[in-house]
């Protein structure tokens, strides 16, 4: 398969990645309900009670761009996600990637992938795989004599609030100016001038992200973490790709049976995540009005949706667990909705 098949024309890609079943739901004896059987398409099968209690599946059946199977790769599914955006940023363009999912689907896993330390072998995600192609095709001989400089920055929106992490999670104010123009005032832009560099910024902000959480209560779950490499020539902006890890999409349902501070922070990432759709949705549809202010997340990310030079991908990450069924089906339903036209 070409990877330029059949995404180079479309400006929004949409796809889908199933995780294997982990070492805890294999001792429960969990279900897999998720089956993919073709390259653009994915099952689930829900199991359901009639009245005279007899037991059914109902399949449901959803169509996307791509849809991965327990057995892709982190680089698989990087080449058919994010890859196909990265020429866009040399070419005066904005891309983005969306990791979209319950906590536990794979989300970090995808897009950080572990340089915790704990692993043997550190497997690269998405972070990892754009930063080493933007090193590759910079020093092609078309770009190689343009200097261009490279930029990574790595911050957290937390309850509306965005946190520096290559900055020991400094607290930082967004302005909007007259022009409309978006600024994160005080983000440290570090530079990098190899792939083995960003890895080091990729491993530094996300240790930065989980310190000091309990796992139970990790704050990760209820943060997106934003990820970016930023071309520049002599300081003006040519590209920029932003890479996204959502925060857990359940915890957009966090209203009730919780405390307040859990209740204003599950509002918060269900206002972000409607308004994630509406924005893509209105560069899908090249609608002039774009809805970036509903939020903190689209806000910050506000020139990626506009100009006629920006592309956006989005992963839904499922759990293949029966009990995780509901929130599987959700997700894939949201998915559904960003990329219909
Ligand atoms: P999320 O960020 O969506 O909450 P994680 O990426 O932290 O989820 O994944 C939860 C756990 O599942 C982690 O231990 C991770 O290593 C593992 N995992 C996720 N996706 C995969 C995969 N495709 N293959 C193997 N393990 C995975
Ligand atoms: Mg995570």
């Amino acid at each position: 398969i070409s990877i330029s098949d059949p995404i180079e024309e479309h400006r929004i890609c949409v796809c889908v990645r199933k995780r294997p079943l982990n070492k805890q739901e294999l001792l429960k004896k969990e279900c897999d309900v998720v089956t993919v059987p073709s390259k653009c398409v994915l099952m689930v099968h829900e199991p359901k009670q009639k009245v005279d209690l007899t037991k059914y599946l109902e399949t449901q059946t959803f169509r996307f761009d791509f849809s991965f199977d327990e057995t892709a790769s982190n680089e698989m599914v990087y080449r058919f996600t994010a890859r196909p955006l990265v020429e866009t940023i040399f070419e005066g363009g904005k891309a983005t990637c969306f990791a979209y999912g319950q906590t536990g689907s794979g989300k970090t896993h995808t897009m950080g992938g572990d340089f915790s330390g704990r692993s043997q072998n550190a497997a690269k995600g998405i972070y990892a795989f754009a930063s080493q192609d933007v090193f590759l095709l910079l020093n092609q001989p078309r770009y190689r004599n343009q200097n261009l400089e490279v930029y990574v920055t790595f911050f957290e929106i937390y309850n509306g609030k965005v946190f520096d992490l290559l900055n020991k999670k400094a607290k930082l104010r967004v302005l909007e100016d007259g022009k409309q123009q978006v600024q994160v005032v005080g983000l440290q832009e570090n530079p990098v001038s190899c792939a083995e560099d960003v890895i080091k910024m990729i491993s530094m902000g996300s240790a930065c992200r989980t310190s000091g959480q309990t796992f139970a209560n990790a704050s990760s779950s209820r943060s997106h973490a934003c990820f970016q490499i930023i071309l520049r020539r002599r300081g003006q902006m040519i590209g920029k790709f932003s890479l996204v890890d959502l925060a857990g999409n359940e915890r957009g349902a966090d209203t009730s049976n919780a405390d307040r501070q859990t209740r204003m922070e599950g509002a918060e990432i269900n206002k972000s995540l409607l308004a994630l759709k509406e924005c893509i949705r209105a560069l899908g549809q090249n609608k002039s009005h774009t809805p970036f202010r509903e939020s903190k997340l689209t806000q910050v990310l506000r020139d990626s949706f506009i100009g006629a030079n920006s592309r956006t991908c989005m992963i839904a990450m499922i759990s293949p667990g029966m009990s995780s069924c509901e929130y599987t089906l959700n997700t894939l339903r949201y998915a559904d909705r960003v990329k219909e036209l």
